[in-house]
């Protein structure tokens, strides 16, 4: 589970985030949709603290982050094992590429976690064969399509257990016709009951496998609801305009 509240953000005078708070609770699926600036990337990056919060209290697994008032942890060292309990996707795989797949996915358990290598060999492998790159092991990511490496780089976030997978609008690099099985395998995620923050522009999916859906407007949660109200039903006139914008 995650609890996120009242979380701000600026870059020096730009005020990106203005007080967002959204919470979800195990196997939650929760889809952040919202126009290109509205925040929904500031607000991924803040709970992993790529990005510094000024404001805010996040909550990871029932464990708050401690942070001092200026919004910078108190304790880095906490941060480093709450990272260990989120599991990133970005939209540019960012794979260590001079490693093989193998290679990149047992990396934080190993080096990390100190898992002994064997067991995390094992599981890598487990991992990239449930992803469909099973014979793909000893492979450095330049040899991949991108959806491959996308599917190489969700092995990797969830081969640390992860309490709650982030993605950042996996699909949208990828050649239209290597979404579907980037999708399939988030779909399956969900389907086992994965807790996720995704943000994304394919709003068919996120209807789909969404439990609860968030509309970012300017840095504001605008609308938020199940997926059946937020798209079959939106109320905000900002929302219907974005949801007619992106068909
Ligand atoms: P997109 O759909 O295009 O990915 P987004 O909703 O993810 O958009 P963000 O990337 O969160 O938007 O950016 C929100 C705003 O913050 C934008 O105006 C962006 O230019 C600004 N911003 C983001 N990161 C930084 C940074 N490191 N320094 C300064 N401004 C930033
Ligand atoms: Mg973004």
């Amino acid at each position: 589970a995650i609890e996120i509240e009242d979380l701000h953000k600026s870059f020096g005078p730009l005020e990106v985030l203005k007080g967002v708070s959204l919470s979800a609770r195990k196997g939650d699926v929760v889809a952040i949709i919202g126009g290109s600036g509205s925040g929904k990337s500031t607000l991924l990056r803040c709970i992993n603290f790529l990005d510094t919060p000024n404001w805010g209290k996040i909550s990871v697994g029932g464990e708050q982050i401690v942070l001092r008032a200026d919004g910078t942890p108190a304790n880095r060292r906490q941060i480093e094992r709450i990272r260990t309990r989120l599991g990133m996707v970005f939209q540019a795989f960012n794979l260590w590429t001079h490693r093989t797949l193998l290679e990149n996915v047992i990396e934080v358990p190993v080096h990390v976690l100190k898992i002994p290598k064997a067991d995390a060999i094992a599981q890598a492998r487990v991992l990239l064969d449930r992803v469909g790159l099973g014979d793909k092991t000893d492979t450095f990511p330049a040899y991949l399509s991108g959806g491959q490496q996308q599917r190489s780089a969700i092995a990797r976030a969830l081969a640390v257990n992860p309490e709650v997978m982030l993605f950042d609008e996996p699909t949208s690099a990828l050649d239209p016709e290597l979404v579907g099985e980037v999708l399939t395998v988030i779909r399956d995620l969900a389907a086992e009951g994965r807790t996720m923050l995704l943000v994304t522009h394919e709003m068919k999916f996120a209807r789909e496998v969404a439990t609860h859906v968030v509309y970012l407007f300017e840095g504001r949660i605008e609308e938020q609801g199940p997926p059946e109200e937020v798209f079959g039903n939106p109320k905000s006139e900002r929302l219907k305009q974005f949801l007619q914008s992106i068909h």
